[in-house]
């Protein structure tokens, strides 16, 4: 079974990157969840001439192709990712910013009450779900635990 990479893929329907898009792409594929920002600290390396404008021109080229896609982990810019590995839940630690990825399927009961109830077909992938990790739940735990065995006068 043949697996189309995009290089593949762009070629079959009849498209080319210039090398400074090419480079863009790259740097969403190396880096993960990538702010513009780190991508174009990352194609800086590279090419030094990009500024920010070409980042985020690419970067929308890039996702009307569906070669890119993006997600909110916060209230900054946007993070990218390659479409074809964007199928995750992120789950956002408020605690040590750790981020989760959950397979959308961990949702599906949830979007499929939505899809009965309204018709409506849920993104889960778009916007991140804020909450505790498990280590910092613990740690939270052990302090609360440490807090009422010494009472503070
Ligand atoms: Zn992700
Ligand atoms: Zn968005
Ligand atoms: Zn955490």
């Amino acid at each position: 079974m043949a697996t189309t990479d995009w290089k593949t893929d762009l070629r079959e329907r009849g498209y080319r990157l210039t090398p400074q898009r090419q480079l863009v792409l790259e740097a969403v594929d190396s880096l993960e969840h990538a702010t513009p920002d780190d991508i174009l600290t990352e194609v800086r390396r590279t090419a030094s001439g990009v500024n920010i404008s070409t980042v985020y021109r690419t970067l929308e080229l890039l996702e009307e192709l569906g070669l890119v896609s993006h997600a909110h982990l916060g209230h900054g810019a946007p993070t990218y990712h390659l479409a074809d590995r964007h199928h995750h839940i992120h789950l956002v630690c408020r605690d040590c910013t750790e981020v989760i990825e959950a397979d959308v399927s961990v949702a599906e009961s949830f979007t499929r009450q939505l899809r009965a109830s309204f018709g409506f077909d849920t993104d889960m992938k778009h916007f991140a779900i804020f909450g505790r990790c498990a280590s910092c739940s613990a740690a939270h735990r052990a302090q609360d635990t440490d807090k009422s065995r010494t009472p503070t006068s």
